[in-house]
Order: C-alpha cells, then sequence, then structure tokens
C-alpha cells in the first residue's frame, strides 16, 4: 500500500489536503491525474447508469437541506457510530472496529511475536516469564500505558487468578488481552486496551457522525442545519418534482453524483475512509411485490459495471446480508466487496429499502408520496431499490488493480524496474500524450502541437517535451496513459518521403511501437478504445 500512496503524491493522484499546514485527517485533495480519474469514473456511471437507459433521469440536489430532512431520513437520532476512547492518549476508534486496530498494532504484533505461541482454536497460552521479559523491554516503548508494562507483577498475579478461577480453561485472546490492559479488576471490571498506548479504553459513546453548521446569520438551535451524509434524501426529497416534470413511470430510477460528509471517528486506509467523500446514488422505485426481482437485477447489472472499468473479476466479491443484518425496513441487501491490499472491503451497497423512506417523508412533511399506477389503477407509494457507490473507493480500487512492477531489459542488457498503471483506457487519466523527439527542433515542435491540437479534440491528451523519450515514457507508464505518440524526423519526410506524416504510436501495455499516419490517429484510437 504505501508503495501505492507514494506514486499518488508522485504522480498527481491524490494529496493530503491542507498539506502545507499539516495536513487536516480524513480529507483529501486530488492532483491532475487523480481529478481526470475520478471524472471518469463518474462520467462512466452517470454514461451507463442514467444516459444510456431510458427509465432513469439524473438530479443534481443541494448539498444542505432542510433540517426536516435528516429527522424523517431517521439521522438525526439513527446515524451514530459507538466510539471509544483512549482515556491516555485520547485516540478514538469505533467500538466495533477496534480489535482489528488491536490486532494491527505494533505492541500486539511483538508481544504476539515474542511472549505468547500463536494462539490456537482462539484462546491463548502464555508463559509468565515471557510476558515479563517483554513488558520490561519491549513492552515499555511499544505500550508504555498497558497495565502489564506499568505493574507487571500485580498483572501476572492476577491474570494466573483469573485462569486459576476458569478451572484450567485458557482465556480467549480479547479476554487475554483484556487482563493485560486491567490492573483492578474488581473495580473496573475488564478493560479493552488502546491499539496505539495499551491504556484502557472508556465505554462506548455513541457518537453522531452528521456535521453540523448554521445558516443565516444567528447561530442558535433554530438555524442548525447539516452538510449532508449521503445524497440519497435530495433524491427522495425531490420525488414529487422529478414525477411530476419528466415523463416517467415507475418502474424508474432518479440518479445523483454528489459529495457527502461523515465525521468518520477513524479515517483511515487512506481515501477508504474519509470524512469528505463522493457518492453515486441511484434511488429506483419500483411497485411493491416486484422488490426481490429488481434488487437481483441491480447487483448484476452493478457488479457487470465494475468489470467495465476494469477492475478484476477475481477481486470482486458479493456480501449479502442475513435476515438478522437488514434494517427493519430492508428485505435484502447486497454489498459489492473488493480486494483491497488492507482487505476485502465495500464499494458499494445494493439494498432493497421497502417504502421507508418515501413514508418517511410523507409523515414528517404532510405530502403525499403515493403514486397512481395507470396500468393496475392502484394508488401505492414506491418501493425503492437503492445501489450507493463511492467514487473515491471506486479510485482507491482502480489505483490498487492498476499498480504494476515489471523488470525490463534494454538493449544493452541492463534492467530496471519499470512502474506501470494498468487502468482500462476508458478509465486512464489521460488517453494519450505527444513528444516532439527534440524540444530544441523548431520544426519537430511545430509539427508534433499540429498532432497535439488534432488529438487534443478527441481525446484528453497531454503534451511532454522534458527530459528524453525514454522517461517520458516511464512518467507516461507511472500515470497509466494507454498510448503515447513520438514525432520524429521521419515525421517531417527526412527519411524518404514514406514515412512522411507519420508517428510512432506506443502502447503502454506491450511497450510495442508502430508507424501510423497521422490522419489515421483518431480512428485508431477510437477504435482502441472502444476496446
Ligand atoms: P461503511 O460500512 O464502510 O462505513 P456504509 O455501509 O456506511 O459504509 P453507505 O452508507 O452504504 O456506506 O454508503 C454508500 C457508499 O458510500 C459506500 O459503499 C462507500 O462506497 C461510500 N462511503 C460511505 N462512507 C464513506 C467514507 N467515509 N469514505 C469514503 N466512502 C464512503
Amino acid at each position: 500500500m504505501e508503495k501505492i500512496v507514494a506514486l499518488c503524491k508522485r504522480r498527481g493522484f491524490v494529496f493530503q489536503s491542507s498539506e502545507i499546514y499539516g495536513g487536516i485527517n480524513g480529507f483529501w485533495d486530488y492532483g491532475p491525474a487523480g481529478a481526470e480519474l475520478k471524472r471518469n469514473i463518474k462520467d462512466a456511471w452517470w454514461n451507463d447508469v442514467v444516459r444510456s437507459r431510458t427509465d432513469v433521469v439524473g438530479l443534481d440536489a443541494s448539498i444542505i437541506m432542510h433540517p426536516k430532512v435528516w429527522e424523517a431520513s431517521g439521522h438525526v437520532t439513527g446515524f451514530r457510530d459507538p466510539m471509544v476512547e483512549c482515556m491516555k492518549c485520547k485516540g478514538r476508534w469505533r467500538a466495533d472496529q477496534v480489535w482489528d486496530e488491536i490486532a494491527g498494532s505494533k505492541w500486539f504484533e511483538s508481544l504476539s511475536r515474542q511472549a505468547m505461541p500463536k494462539p490456537e482454536s482462539g484462546s491463548v497460552s502464555y508463559d509468565a516469564q515471557h510476558l515479563l521479559k517483554w513488558a520490561v523491554h519491549d513492552g515499555k516503548h511499544l505500550a508504555p500505558e498497558l497495565a502489564l508494562v506499568r505493574d507487571p507483577q500485580l498483572t501476572l498475579s492476577w491474570l494466573s487468578e483469573r485462569e486459576q478461577k476458569q478451572a484450567g480453561k485458557s482465556l480467549s485472546l480479547p479476554e487475554f488481552l483484556s487482563c493485560l490492559a486491567t490492573s483492578q479488576a474488581s473495580q473496573t471490571g475488564l478493560q479493552t486496551p488502546c491499539p496505539v498506548c495499551g491504556a484502557a479504553l472508556t465505554e462506548p459513546r455513541q457518537f453522531n457522525l452528521m456535521f453540523e453548521t448554521h445558516t443565516g446569520a444567528l447561530r442558535d438551535e433554530s438555524s442548525k442545519t447539516y452538510l449532508r451524509p449521503e445524497t440519497a434524501q435530495g433524491i427522495f426529497a425531490n420525488f414529487l418534482n422529478v414525477l411530476s416534470v419528466s415523463r416517467q413511470k415507475v418502474p424508474f430510477g432518479i440518479a445523483q453524483i454528489g459529495k457527502a460528509f461523515r465525521n468518520e471517528i477513524n479515517p483511515r486506509n487512506f481515501t477508504f475512509r474519509s470524512r469528505e467523500f463522493e457518492q453515486m446514488e441511484l434511488e429506483f422505485f419500483i411497485k411493491p411485490g416486484t422488490d426481490a426481482e429488481w434488487h437481483q437485477r441491480w447487483v448484476e447489472e452493478r457488479l457487470k459495471w465494475y468489470e467495465s472499468i476494469g477492475l478484476p473479476k477475481e477481486k470482486l466479491s458479493q456480501y449479502v446480508y442475513k435476515k438478522e443484518e437488514l434494517a427493519h425496513y430492508a428485505s435484502a441487501c447486497v454489498d459489492v466487496m473488493f480486494e483491497f491490499p488492507f482487505g476485502v472491503q465495500e464499494l458499494e451497497g445494493i439494498a432493497a429499502r421497502g417504502n421507508f423512506d418515501l413514508s418517511q417523508h410523507q409523515k414528517f412533511s404532510g405530502k403525499s408520496m403515493e403514486y397512481f399506477d395507470d396500468e393496475s389503477k392502484e394508488k401505492y407509494i414506491p418501493h425503492v431499490v437503492e445501489p450507493s457507490a463511492g467514487v473515491d473507493r471506486i479510485a482507491l480500487a482502480l489505483l490498487c488493480s492498476a499498480y504494476d512492477e515489471e523488470t525490463t531489459t534494454d538493449e544493452k542488457g541492463q534492467t530496471e524496474t519499470r512502474v506501470v498503471m494498468r487502468f482500462a483506457p476508458r478509465i486512464a487519466p489521460v488517453k494519450v500524450a505527444v513528444f516532439p523527439l527534440l524540444r530544441n527542433k523548431p520544426v519537430l515542435v511545430e509539427k508534433a502541437k499540429e498532432v497535439f491540437k488534432l488529438l487534443q479534440r478527441h481525446f484528453t491528451t497531454e503534451w511532454d517535451d522534458r527530459g528524453n523519450i525514454g522517461k517520458r515514457y516511464r512518467y507516461q507508464d507511472e500515470q497509466g496513459t494507454p498510448w503515447c505518440v513520438t514525432i520524429d524526423f521521419d515525421t517531417l519526410g527526412e527519411k524518404g518521403p514514406e514515412l512522411k506524416d507519420t508517428v510512432t504510436l506506443r502502447d503502454r501495455d506491450t511497450m510495442k511501437q508502430e508507424r501510423v499516419k497521422i490522419a489515421d490517429l483518431v480512428p485508431l484510437i477510437s477504435q482502441k478504445l472502444r476496446g
């Protein structure tokens, strides 16, 4: 992952937000290549979900909406994560993620390597002497606030007491680690250790993830508004408007792309969990009773779409929610998962949400959300299937799967490592780069500018005349540019008329070069782009 993060900075995909001021946690900026990449993802989605269908229309709703919207949607009371805080270093984690954090922490790694044999079948065996040795050496630096490190004798004695009470049954791993974090068990009960310093964590507290702000000059309860935590509610709140102006009938969908904000307790894994991100959401309104069928159709559509933008099938999977995991109003939910270097994680959720959202808005606004079905002559509040995807997570998945390193050997037999981003051409930030062989030969530059202008009208094209050709290729490979065009002396006809007005077209993946007529470039690249 470090290599991908470094490349993102080096090649202008992603920068830390406000980097010159030391950065701000959970916010990211997209550089020239990243901005193009994101735009291509959004264009591909908009094209495939809205423009190439007849049953979906678009919307662009405001970020700040009437606060009642968030009461109706349940976000004011329900959009909370239980959060735990370290009593010493004040680090914060989502309670449901804290054990993963501990498992990945430096102190746990060192402790399990030095003082515990591998936990078998979820239980732990340990050697008190090894624990003691770890506590007075590495533990002192890695987890200085762990009870075992602060007072090893006391912790070890009550650990063995506890084991005896268990009548020979060994402790589970969380239980064992909690024992190491607890010095006054009788007063505090078992405590969970901080993944950073080992001190005890607080009990879980509810933490609302919505960013609050105020509209207007007064800053009191009555002016309180929120930065939207999802784009979906803008769609539900506009259901009647869109229905009245579009020529749509149920089943039909409303799609929207836009920013969403969540005050995540612990932003992490690069851009994967951010506090500001972009969503691409579709609310597909359907007749009650057709939920399962439409849900299945959208799951299939969406999985195909991920392959169409170049994510490898073998890295994509589905997580099907069990009945007990579903929200009370939902009849089905499937997450599209991707195998990131840091684990298999969600890219998109596709939920069959019944008529919960429209019913809630009917209740809170007093406006009827009923739809009259011309064909069946029935009135009903439409049900909805919601495919909800995150642009930033898709961009990260593409960056991770595109990254490749290969060893190349040049004509002199020297080997070097080539880093290449193997984006599908459809999604690559720049489609074609144009180089004059030499930047100090005005005739070459002039001809290359002509070619550049020609290509620029059709594709995202980049001009590069810095350094030698080899360096320019390396730069474009790291940016994932599928094709490079070089204008050389042959183009000017210096080797004879048959090569006049031809250029070299170099392929990123095969590194092969072919001689192509300038007049053929546009149709040829267009054809390659279509695949
Ligand atoms: P998670 O469980 O990972 O927090 P979620 O299930 O709460 O995600 P949804 O509310 O279903 O996410 O949002 C739909 C999509 O929006 C997600 O699949 C994801 O792609 C994107 N998304 C949600 N939260 C974030 C975030 N903090 N940073 C980046 N993308 C996000």
